[in-house]
């Protein structure tokens, strides 16, 4: 693919999430963050050259490596996963603009620890597991909103904006629909939560017309 033809692919994923968030409302924005965790540091250049400035990885050491290749670029960093204990003060190292995927109440007081000696605050969404799926990180939906609530009172260091999730894994829309709907739900009931993060390659028009406002494309922005 030339770069032009690249920038038309860019420009068709564009159109579609614009047609999907204007079928809601003209006041729903809806922010594209693209998952670079399968590329290189040379193709999120490439379509930061596009005009793509939210790159989201999965992993500390990944992160680490492309912030620091990239670091001369105006890039908003997004950590989008599993984050392991003994993996926090590397996270914290990064500083990434958005940690998305802050998935108990455990990981949340130990990161507001290491956040306290570190002397830094950490924006977060709270990843809720509501495709109840046992290969999923995140909090039960049922528990979601306490939980919510205790760290926004208990870690200082931490700023909740909202709530992340993967749709169910499965080809029936019926099902991703419904764990896109329970996490929009649980969504609008927290005070103060502006940041819906749902919807991914293969399901992000569904999850913009469930409201979702920042959706994760990976394979098909970097046309994978
Ligand atoms: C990989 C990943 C994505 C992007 O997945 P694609 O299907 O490639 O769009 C989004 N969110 C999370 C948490 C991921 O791990």
């Amino acid at each position: 693919m030339t770069q032009l033809e690249y920038k038309l692919h860019i420009d068709s994923i564009i159109e579609r999430v614009e047609k999907a968030r204007l079928s809601l409302s003209a006041h729903h924005i809806v922010k594209i963050v693209a998952v670079s965790k399968y590329s290189t540091s040379e193709e999120i250049k490439a379509l930061y050259e596009i005009g793509q400035r939210a790159f989201g990885e999965n992993r500390v050491q990944d992160l680490a490596k492309k912030s620091e290749e990239l670091e001369d670029l105006p890039l908003e960093w997004h950590f989008i996963g599993n984050l392991q204990k003994n993996k926090i003060n590397q996270l914290i190292k990064t500083n990434p603009f958005l940690f998305q995927s802050l998935d108990s109440l455990e990981l949340a007081l130990e990161l507001d620890k290491r956040l306290e000696a570190h002397g830094v605050k950490m924006e977060a969404l709270l990843q809720i597991n509501s495709a109840y799926e046992e290969t999923k990180s995140g909090v039960m939906p049922e528990a979601a909103i306490d939980i919510y609530e205790e760290i926004a009172s208990l870690c200082k260091n931490i700023h909740l904006k909202g709530v992340m999730s993967i749709g169910a894994h499965t080809d029936e829309r019926e099902k991703i629909k419904k764990s896109f709907e329970a996490t929009h739900d649980i969504y609008s009931r927290l005070k103060g939560a502006t940041i819906c993060s749902m919807g991914m390659s293969t399901d992000f028009e569904l999850a913009i017309a469930c409201g979702s406002n920042m959706v994760r494309i990976g394979s098909l922005m970097f046309n994978k």
